[in-house]
């Protein structure tokens, strides 16, 4: 017999087979496909406290133990608590938290949470554009009627919030709405506080279910606190909502696979509910989770030695990254590039949208600058000097 062989062709994953190609071109070359930091020498850069966290871990012996089905307890009221830095009198007790194998499992935990609750008939909305695996993990996770809200402005190359809140308001009740937390993926566009209470606003009178994917607290702005204003947006204003948290990128974690998803009830009660339904949803998918990564985001965030050296390093790689930034855009503007390219100083996180049609994406291929055909590149992957040569590309593609 032969079950397999007439099975459709597999769907290419469009970030990680450029990355390949990239990686394989010759130099020189500059390689911004990947969401992941480099230092000033366009290396891979494990942060410092992340290594002396390491050494805690070695010295303190531990063993390999099962973690429990909802992972390192400690971990998780650290990570929910990272979220909700600064706010006094955390409603702890009403947010149900487990650890996740990062962002992406705790976006799929949230599908099949919401799966079970609210049925896969539950109309899903993403912003357009949005993280290329948004779509996938609902669409795998059974949901029926995946969708997408309006939310980038092409000539404004901002959020088109009137576009957003049109859409949301014509959301059936019950949908589920995916926000990206902070340094939106791809467009580096993210709502202003009015904004946020705008969106607020609509989901609250459409009676929409939130699910926040956080993947760069810290990374806007350098400054955890202000990089999560929706999340406390929405806590002050009592909403129940879903959270996605990952450490890949602020902790440089990305092979460690840590991550958190938070719900906030409405009760304590609907909260004990919450948590018995994710460990009956993550037993028979994965059992439990790995403890390695756990351990050590629970070191640097619970010591207050560690805490503050963390948080001195994300700064540096947030400035880091605006600084790039600045050099892009300086050299457009010297170089007398045609267009206006205020939005890449104006974008925040690792992503810019360049705003570059196909065309010109593909062009700064060919020239071994390889950045998605969307006209995505993550800044974070630049140096001074690849800043400098990449402008001179986009310069030449453009005229
Ligand atoms: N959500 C968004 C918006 C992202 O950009 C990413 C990382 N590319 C993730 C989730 C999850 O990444 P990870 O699973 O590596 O934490």
């Amino acid at each position: 017999s032969d079950r397999w062989s007439n099975l459709p062709p597999p769907t290419p994953d469009v970030v990680f087979t450029l990355n390949s190609k990239a990686k394989a071109a010759a130099d020189p070359k500059i390689n911004l496909v990947i969401g992941a930091y480099r230092d000033d020498d366009g290396k891979p850069m494990p942060l410092k406290v992340i290594r002396k966290a390491e050494r805690i871990l070695l010295e303190k012996n531990l063993n390999y133990e099962y973690l429990p089905i909802e992972g390192d307890p400690e971990f998780c009221d650290a990570s929910v608590k990272m979220l909700y830095s600064g706010v006094k009198d955390l409603p702890r007790q009403r947010i149900a938290a487990v650890q996740s194998l990062s962002g992406t499992g705790a976006c799929r935990l949230a599908a099949e949470f919401v799966a079970r609750t609210t049925g896969v008939n539950t109309e899903v909305y993403l912003p357009d554009p949005t993280w290329a695996n948004h779509k996938a993990i609902f669409q795998f996770s059974g949901f029926h009627h995946v969708k997408n809200y309006r939310y980038f402005d092409s000539n404004t190359k901002g959020v088109d919030i009137k576009g957003m809140l049109e859409d949301l308001a014509r959301a059936p009740e019950n949908s589920l709405v995916v926000l990206h937390l902070c340094a939106h993926n791809p467009t580096g566009a993210d709502p202003t506080p009015e904004e946020w209470n705008l969106i607020a606003d609509v989901c609250q009178k459409r009676k929409l279910q939130i699910l926040f994917d956080s993947a760069y607290q810290g990374y806007a702005s350098g400054d955890l606190q202000k990089d999560s204003i929706a999340a406390r947006i929405f806590l002050a204003r009592g909403f129940e909502y879903l959270v996605a948290q990952s450490f890949a990128k602020n902790m440089g974690l990305y092979n460690d696979r840590i991550g958190c998803l938070s719900v906030t009830c409405a009760t304590t009660v609907a909260s004990e509910k919450v948590f018995g339904l994710l460990q009956n949803i993550i037993r028979p998918m994965y059992s439990n989770p790995p403890a390695h990564g756990a351990r050590l985001v629970k070191f640097v965030l619970m010591d207050e030695t560690l805490r503050a050296e963390w948080e001195v390093e994300l700064k540096g790689m947030a400035d880091r990254i605006i600084r790039m930034r600045k050099i892009l855009r300086d050299e457009l503007v010297q170089l007398q590039t045609p267009g206006n390219w205020d939005h890449i100083t104006r974008q925040i996180g690792m992503f810019s949208y360049l705003g570059l049609s196909k065309a010109q994406s593909q062009a700064l291929q060919d020239r071994r600058m390889f950045v998605m055909l969307t006209g995505r590149a993550s800044i974070a992957g630049l140096t001074a000097n690849t800043a400098k040569l990449l402008a001179k590309g986009i310069d030449e593609v453009v005229r």
